[in-house]
């Protein structure tokens, strides 16, 4: 407990607080409601959009340990059966997805595993599952199959499984590459694991390896901050992806907070983590990469696409399998049952796990798509002209010149384009854009 009775000084301006920073949709979770569940039915009841891509995403609630900056639903103490248990719900609901109309012979454009850990299923539990998957929706037009690794859990046999159940972007967590700061902050692995399991992955010839790395975890230096940006060069991934550290509620480390009686998170203010992607970017830049969102750079944008990040921000169905999955159909988006008990009974009773929906008006789909879009640092006018009759530029006027006299955005020659400063920051700029109804709520 905190034994200063002195009040507490207001944090400043830059400081991290507890919550979340990072904007994944459109309208906030905190509008989505038990009540508009019915809304699920309706949609996988209807015909697809023609054009709507379709894919397919499967949350793995498991790990290793609770890294103290984590707020996803995750389970560490699951056994083989217990696992067995699940991945089986998932196929159940899979099936049950596939019969629907809104699917009925659609195949997915791209599929996506998440989490959680992917890497933490046996190479026996990923070869099984993904037969059954493909036997009920098969992959063979994916683009795309995505995959996310902890480096730790990546022995020889398990990366050749994945690369033999047809990945295509691996993705690994790496976080950072100080075995301390990895330490404090609860991961699993350490650097030792990173760069052996780089190394495989790399002889297996995956078609793009991507490496995740953090700004500001629990004690990050400036030091330390400009070897991490030299090893991942050094590495030479595919794709680079830098996250801001942020603290939302449901942490370890927003527990220990609260606690303490503290105000502000014991990390980097975001001026500094803002600065910090900012050479990453500019050092990234001179070797040799582009900056294609506000947190990835890729070394041949022609070749390296991520198509389930592109799909989704441009309105494609997603059908999310398993606890806490978040789907999108038809212009409803919903979330499965958040813990794996209730989802596990509500599968094997033959309904759908569902935990909350939110039916989007065609005003909010256009605002849902202009805001992912923007994360991207480029907005082509044209595509909402053609997909919604909106000039975005006449329908935003206001906001957009405000951003534009601060310096964070241009529009030209038919395009909306962030500058860097723009895209450094470019979360905490959305909320502009959002229906006044919106603008209130915090997101999580
Ligand atoms: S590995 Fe990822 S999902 Fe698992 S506890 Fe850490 S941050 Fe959470």
């Amino acid at each position: 407990m905190n034994n200063d009775t002195s009040p507490p000084t207001p944090p400043a301006k830059s400081s991290t607080l507890a919550g979340n920073y990072f904007v994944s949709n459109y309208p906030p979770f905190s509008f989505w409601s038990e009540e508009q569940r019915f809304e699920v039915d309706l949609a996988l009841n209807s015909e697809p959009v023609p054009g709507a891509k379709l894919g397919v995403y499967h949350h793995i609630p498991f790990c290793r340990k609770r890294c103290h900056f984590c707020y996803f639903r995750v389970y560490t103490d699951k056994n083989a059966k217990d696992i067995q248990t699940y991945l089986d719900a998932t196929i159940t609901e899979l099936k049950s997805l596939a019969e629907r109309p809104l699917i009925n012979g659609r195949k997915p454009h791209f599929v996506y595993f998440g989490g959680g850990t992917p890497s933490y299923l046996s190479a026996k539990q990923l070869a099984e599952l993904t037969d059954k998957m493909k036997a009920v929706l098969p992959w063979d037009k994916a683009e795309e199959v995505a995959f996310e690794c902890e480096p730790g859990t990546l022995n020889p046999g398990k990366l050749t499984a994945i690369k033999d159940i047809g990945v295509t972007r691996l993705s690994l967590g790496i976080e950072n590459f100080d075995d301390h700061i990895l330490e404090i902050n609860g991961r699993a692995h350490r650097s030792g694991e990173v760069f052996t399991a780089y190394k495989r992955a790399r002889a297996e010839k995956f078609a793009q390896i991507n490496i995740d790395l953090i700004a500001g975890m629990l004690e990050e230096t400036e030091a330390n901050w400009q070897r991490n940006i030299e090893q991942t060069i050094a590495l030479r991934p595919d794709s680079v992806t830098i996250y801001q550290m942020e603290v939302p509620y449901n942490t370890t480390i927003y527990k220990e907070m609260k606690a303490e009686g503290k105000l502000v998170a014991p990390v980097a203010d975001w001026m500094t983590k803002r600065r910090w992607v900012k050479e990453a970017f500019a050092a990234l830049e001179s070797a040799g990469y582009s900056i294609v969102s506000g947190y990835t750079a890729v070394l041949d944008p022609k070749r390296t696409k991520f198509v389930y990040r592109d799909e989704l921000w441009s309105g494609a169905d997603l059908l999310g399998l398993g606890v806490a999955s978040f789907s999108h159909a038809a212009g409803v988006h919903y979330q499965n049952l958040t813990e794996i008990e209730p989802y596990l009974a509500a599968v094997n009773a033959g309904e759908m796990p569902l935990k909350r929906a939110f039916r989007t008006s065609p005003e909010e789909l256009m605002i849902r798509e202009f805001i992912l879009q923007m994360k991207l640092g480029r907005v082509q006018l044209g595509y909402f002209v053609e997909k919604f009759g909106v000039d975005i530029a006449r329908r935003f006027a206001s906001q957009l010149e405000h951003l534009s006299a601060e310096g964070l955005l241009q529009v030209t020659g038919g395009e909306l384009r962030l500058t860097r400063d723009g895209l450094l920051c470019v979360d905490t700029l959305l909320h502009e854009f959002f229906l006044q109804q919106h603008r209130t709520s915090q997101i999580v």
